[in-house]
């Protein structure tokens, strides 16, 4: 049980795929090489899986009592925290930020771009960040999605950007497949505060930064080849 619900460094991991569920289909159906060549159910899987995942963290966040006026009548409900930003990676981030935002509907929306520059052309690689729209997430909740948490770099690249739209209170990273030296990373690099919501961790990392068995180029399976 190397993952599940443990605080190891400074951040609690909760890897949802190590039990048993409907979530393994979705899972499954991504991975696989033959239903991949359907786009359509590629994006929807990666908006099933944001679901689960965001239900489950839904667990996680705070909740206060409100009055609920029914045609006949009052009811008391438990209703979670509102303060909440969802912040995902252009472009792969885009179908499991809308699996999470069909569950989370009312949040606040934060978008970042980033990508992998070779400058010397061969494997090596710096992540560049350009582009990033975001309302304030100071002292509010920050949901960062990104599917594949590879080498990791991607995230705390993309957070050390986002830091400067002030501090949150907590942050829920939203993965769908990770590799061991990815969550390692992560695990080292973001503040205490923050929850990684996984849905599989995969064990190698090839020398190209893919995760192998993995999927694949989540970006380019969900919307085309890039150039
Ligand atoms: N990005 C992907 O889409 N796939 C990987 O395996 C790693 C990064």
């Amino acid at each position: 049980m190397y993952f599940c619900n443990q605080t190891l460094y400074k951040i609690i991991i909760h890897h949802i795929g190590e039990n048993n569920s409907i979530l393994n289909k979705f899972i499954s159906e991504i991975r696989d090489c033959e239903i991949q060549k359907d786009s359509l159910r590629f994006r929807r899987n990666i908006e099933r899986i944001g679901e689960i995942l965001g239900y489950e963290l839904s667990k996680n966040l705070s909740f206060s009592t409100s009055d609920v006026k029914t045609p006949l009548g009052i009811k008391k409900m438990n209703l979670p925290q509102k303060d909440i930003v969802l912040c995902s990676i252009l472009r792969a981030g885009l179908p499991l930020h809308q699996g999470l935002l069909n569950y989370f509907d009312a949040v606040e929306n934060a978008f970042i771009s980033a990508y992998r520059h070779h400058p010397k052309k061969n494997e090596e690689f710096e992540i560049v960040v350009e582009y990033f729209a975001s309302p304030s997430i100071e002292n509010k909740i920050l949901l960062l999605a990104d599917p594949m948490l590879a080498t990791g770099q991607s995230l705390v690249t993309v957070y050390e950007a986002i830091k400067k739209q002030g501090t949150p209170k907590e942050i829920h990273i939203i993965a769908v497949i990770g590799s061991t030296v990815g969550v390692e990373f992560i695990k080292k690099n973001f503040p205490e505060n923050t929850h990684l919501w996984i849905a599989a961790v995969d064990d190698v990392l090839n020398d190209k930064g893919y995760i192998v068995p993995g999927l694949g180029d989540a970006g380019d399976l969900a919307f085309g080849t890039k150039l």
